[in-house]
């Protein structure tokens, strides 16, 4: 789960990391009034997406007036923002970060990631912040210098200390980058994150060490002992289907292509979208209902599919090994009578009941095309959404 810019600094702040002061804001006149509880003649007004990328995109402006924060806080709000991370489609602005303009010096870069070679949480750093550390990575990847965390001390100061030293930060605020540093491990080990990334962090003129930004994502499976972040989710930033499968527990992903699937088993679902696209077809979700899903459990995960506008075609593959394949037949036939299916079905059933299972398909007078194998189902799919 992610949570906005201002949520992740809220947390932050919590760990003795340093963030601006600020305020966020739902409409021209709540950012009028956070402006004027900050000090200063400079305000940030930065448009609150769950996407990176907005200085570029001009989601991120400076005010040199109250009248300025009105005008761009009333040309952020509602705005769709396209950014390198939101898809051509992009995200819509429903609430604005204000914050005290602060006088940068320069800024760097600091992540903590899970890595997964070493099993070790790892914090990175750069001087090259600001702009996409993937290309830093690409470019000069001798300018990101990492420490690998042991779980059991947790990040040691010298740690932090040879960080801080590598990226060059001013010898008179090392001391307040370690601090930044070891808040920011704790951070995320006590909020069980998979990512924190403060992109730019900065040293400010006047002496400070201060998170200018914040991504903060979290681990879905370790929420349910951190009901103070589950109440940071916003529900605007996720993809519906994804809302309405997690309802069902079905694991459910949506993607761009026109190829809805249904498939039993994480395993099999990888490979059917592997499959499709070797046959220049393109998934349009990834969708696993599971081992002991039932029959209302296949028939709203059908039914999501079919709410996908960009699904030209469906293709159920479905190996019946503790799932019975009459079960799925009923859960779709079931779906297929509350809406009417309008789109080419292919079906490839194996396994446990199999033949109970394209009897009900049969028998319902859904038009189906049937498969003999994985490989056949893909090709006849792919052929039939062209
Ligand atoms: P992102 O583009 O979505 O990653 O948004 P950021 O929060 O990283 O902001 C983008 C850029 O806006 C930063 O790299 C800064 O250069 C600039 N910026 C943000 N806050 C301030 C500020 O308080 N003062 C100044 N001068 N620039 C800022
Ligand atoms: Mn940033």
């Amino acid at each position: 789960m992610n949570v906005h810019e201002y949520q992740g600094k809220q947390i932050l702040k919590k760990y003795g990391v340093v963030v601006p002061n600020g305020f966020v804001a739902f409409s021209p006149d709540e950012a009028v009034e956070a402006a004027k509880k900050l000090e200063g003649d400079l305000w940030v007004v930065k448009a609150q997406i769950h996407a990176g990328g907005r200085g570029k995109a001009g989601g991120v402006k400076l005010a040199k007036s109250l009248d300025e924060v009105r005008q761009y806080a009333d040309e952020l709000l509602g705005k769709t923002l396209v950014t390198h991370q939101t898809g051509p489609e992009g995200k819509e602005v429903k609430r604005l970060l204000i914050e005290e303009g602060l006088p940068i010096e320069k800024e760097y870069y600091v992540g903590v990631v899970i890595d997964r070679s070493s099993s070790r949480v790892v914090m990175m750093a750069s001087e090259e912040g600001g702009t996409e550390i993937e290309e830093v990575a690409a470019k000069t990847p001798e300018k990101i210098f990492k420490e690998v965390i042991d779980p059991a001390v947790g990040m040691l100061p010298f740690q932090a200390r040879r960080l801080a030293y590598n990226i060059h930060i001013p010898k008179d605020k090392v001391n307040k980058a370690v601090k930044f540093m070891l808040g920011l491990y704790q951070a995320f080990v006590d909020n069980d994150c998979s990512l924190a990334e403060i992109n730019p962090l900065i040293t400010t003129r006047d002496g400070r060490v201060v998170a200018l930004d914040s991504k903060l994502n979290f681990d879905s499976n370790a929420l349910f002992r951190h009901p103070d972040i589950l109440e940071m989710r916003d529900l605007d930033e996720e993809d519906e289907k994804e809302i309405e499968a997690s309802k069902y527990d079905l694991n459910y992903i949506a993607l761009d292509g026109n190829i809805g699937c249904m498939v039993n088993g994480a395993g099999l679902a990888m490979a059917t979208m592997d499959i499709i696209k070797h046959f220049d077809g393109e998934p349009a979700n990834f969708l696993d209902v599971g081992g002991g899903a039932t029959a209302d459990k296949v028939r709203e995960a059908f039914k999501i599919i079919l709410s996908d506008k960009n699904v030209k075609g469906i293709f159920i593959n479905i190996f019946g090994g503790i799932m019975k394949c009459d079960i799925i037949a009923s859960g779709v036939v079931e779906a297929a009578k509350q809406i009417s299916l309008d789109r080419p079905l292919v079906v490839r059933l194996e396994g446990t009941n199999v033949d109970l299972g394209k009897k009900i398909l049969r028998e319902s007078g859904l038009e189906i095309v049937a498969a003999d194998s994985m490989e056949d189902g893909a090709k006849k799919i792919v052929q039939l959404v062209k």
